[in-house]
């Protein structure tokens, strides 16, 4: 599995500190570039990478662009994320 550095970032809803990248979905597992769509695992905000490859809000284009398999991910990490805290984590 690859995991990709970023340069340090902080997520705009939780405040949660992101340096590091790892894709989840897709065949081509390349780094983020600017544009890439991602995920808070502190909080499951869904989140772009900007031009610096900073984490942003997604504009509204961005959201309508989302694939099917990007909305199905993100329904699954947003529960998978739940089952995580619900154990205390
Ligand atoms: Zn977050």
């Amino acid at each position: 599995m690859q995991i990709f550095r970023m340069p340090s970032s902080f997520c705009p809803r939780c405040g949660k500190a992101c340096d590091h990248a790892l894709p989840v979905i897709g065949e081509n597992i390349e780094k983020p570039t600017p544009g890439t769509h991602t995920m808070c695992i502190g909080c499951g905000a869904w989140l772009v990478f900007d031009e610096q490859l900073l984490l942003r809000w997604p504009t509204p284009d961005e959201l309508v662009s989302q694939t099917p398999e990007h909305r199905r991910y993100l329904a699954e990490m947003r529960k998978a994320l739940k089952r995580v805290r619900a154990r205390g984590h």
